[in-house]
């Protein structure tokens, strides 16, 4: 089965990282997957949407879209047709689907105990995936056959790879369509049997492991070396990260060790712990901050109250992950924020508000969206950093030990990113050879200096997405380029910030040391950059210790 860009879409969401990311329970995930052809269910979903969030959007109609399909190509067959309507007309639909698809998971992410919101958030992910997949065919078939005069309004949307697949015997817009809802259905099994085993009623952890080795052995059948980092654009191969991820772990470790006693040590740790961040304050103190940073940065966040698109929610019946999210029919994105209702959660939304303001300089159009998480994860961890001056007037009497807690936080990124990272290129390089026992020794060998109580069956992300860590790996190593200058020289730091803000992290041409390079910023990839912010690091730790 070839599907150009489920997987594509299922992570266009962006997520913020913790090593122990099992948010989803498995019964949700299978329940999904009955929910997803319940057009009942679907019909009750405005009913129970007390929220009004549903009326946010209209549902696509795949009927529609397949008319305006045939039509298309029926115009590229003769002289003198409006084609470029009925490009504009295609784009526009996926546009819909996707802006669909955001407002029906956040309606259900915020009541994730209904089952009529769970299935209008399936049926709209999958009809999202349908159009992408029926468009796709599209543009594919009629670039083939198209009169010279359309060819190259048709160009921008072909990927050479995929023409033949595309124009093969047998390959229809009805099979596509029937394909991908398929796909959507039967999800991966690979996958389900790692969730059942994660979320099983085991409680022996060290069996869990064993389990969870077994499959992900499996898992990394379908990948190989020489190809890991592909699908994620990267313009750096595993060969080059690991020496990357030797360092990081001799030089940042230690640092972090300091960071985490400083922490423990420091006067306000009995304070900060339990402490909470008001619910209502968060947006109005975001706004008030970003305004001193700058105008523009002031703006985007005052767009999220003046048109509605911060959604902030907490308690049991909620998804608890916080994510960005986009709206390209509106040209628009959304943010949700899950309370963990501790002070941190004001951390939280500078984060999400980074991607957040980031998006509106990235005029990728919904088809062509990709997500290069290497280069969106500095958008947003940079905003974290450029708010670090505030800290004393955010969090009163706690802003020392916060800024501490933020410098740890950015290098539990950068360092359990590479840890992982290396953990799971050993056992790709020898994936033929291991037991699954030697899986989680390998496991220990790698984590156990820095996370001494972690299991390797807790790591969702590496069962989901195989060679997504590094991401959380280099991200972080490059927003902590801008760390002194947020202390000492703050317009430096923000004209470095604005750079990377810049860049299209959606677009398909985005790449991690092109967009440092052409952003002037250091290649963080070299021994000399990690020691040198080792030193910064440390010492800047120091002087919050005082
Ligand atoms: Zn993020």
């Amino acid at each position: 089965m070839e599907l150009k860009k489920l997987a594509a879409l299922a992570a266009a969401a962006v997520m913020p990282l913790s090593l122990i990311s099992c948010t989803f329970g498995y019964q949700s995930d299978r329940d999904k997957k009955e929910a997803s052809n319940n057009a009942s269910l679907r019909q009750e979903a405005r009913t129970a949407d007390t929220s009004g969030i549903l009326d946010r959007y209209e549902n696509i109609d795949i009927d529609k879209l397949n008319s305006d399909i045939e039509k298309f190509l029926d115009d590229v067959h003769s002289s003198g047709n409006d084609v470029q309507a009925d490009i504009d007309g295609l784009l526009d639909t996926l546009a819909k689907s996707y802006n669909a698809k955001t407002f029906s998971e956040i309606a259900y992410y915020m009541d994730f105990g209904s089952d009529a919101l769970e299935a209008e958030a399936d049926g709209c992910t999958e009809e999202a995936s349908v159009a992408y997949e029926a468009i796709s065919y599209a543009f594919h078939v009629a670039y083939q056959s198209a009169y010279p005069e359309y060819v190259d309004l048709i160009r921008p949307y072909i990927d050479d790879d995929w023409l033949d697949y595309y124009n093969s015997p047998g390959v229809t817009l009805e099979r596509i369509e029937k394909n991908t809802r398929q796909a959507f259905a039967s999800g991966d099994s690979d996958l389900d049997e790692y969730y059942d085993v994660a979320y099983g009623s085991e409680t022996d952890e060290d069996k869990l492991d064993l389990e969870a080795a077994k499959i992900y052995l499996q898992i990394l059948e379908g990948y190989d070396t020489e190809t890991f980092y592909d699908d994620f654009s990267r313009d750096y191969t595993p060969e080059e990260i690991m020496p990357v991820c030797e360092m990081v772990r001799s030089e940042l470790v230690p640092v972090s060790q300091h960071g985490l006693d400083a922490v423990m040590d420091h006067p306000s740790y009995e304070d900060l712990i339990g402490a909470d961040f008001p619910g209502d304050e968060l947006l109005p103190t975001l706004q008030k901050y970003a305004e001193r940073l700058s105008p523009q940065i002031g703006e985007a966040a005052k767009r999220l109250s003046d048109k509605d698109l911060c959604f902030i929610t907490e308690g049991r019946n909620s998804y608890n992950g916080s994510f960005t999210a986009t709206l390209p029919a509106d040209g628009d994105s959304v943010i949700y924020i899950y309370r963990d209702e501790l002070v941190t959660d004001m951390i939280g939304i500078i984060h999400e508000f980074g991607h957040f303001y980031a998006s509106y300089y990235d005029d990728t159009s919904a088809y062509d969206q990709t997500n290069c998480l290497d280069v969106a994860e500095i958008q947003s961890q940079g905003m974290e950093l450029l708010f670090l001056q505030f800290y004393d007037e955010i969090f009163g009497d706690n802003g020392s030990i916060m800024r501490l807690y933020k410098l740890n936080d950015i290098l539990d990124y950068a360092i359990s990113g590479c840890l992982m990272a290396e953990f799971e290129y050993k056992v790709l390089e020898n994936r033929d050879s291991l037991t699954p026992e030697e899986v989680v020794e390998c496991y220990h060998e790698i984590m156990d200096d820095y996370y001494p109580d972690s299991h390797f069956y807790y790591v969702s992300h590496i069962f989901e997405q195989p060679g997504y860590y590094i991401s959380y790996g280099v991200s972080a190593l490059a927003a902590l380029d801008i760390i002194s200058d947020c202390y000492d020289d703050r317009d430096r730091a923000l004209e470095k910030y604005e750079k990377i803000a810049h860049v299209k992290a959606f677009s398909p041409d985005c790449s991690f040391k092109a967009a440092l390079s052409d952003c002037g910023l250091s290649d963080v990839l070299t021994e000399d950059y990690i020691k040198g912010l080792a030193a910064t690091v440390d010492g800047l730790i120091s002087r919050e210790e005082g």
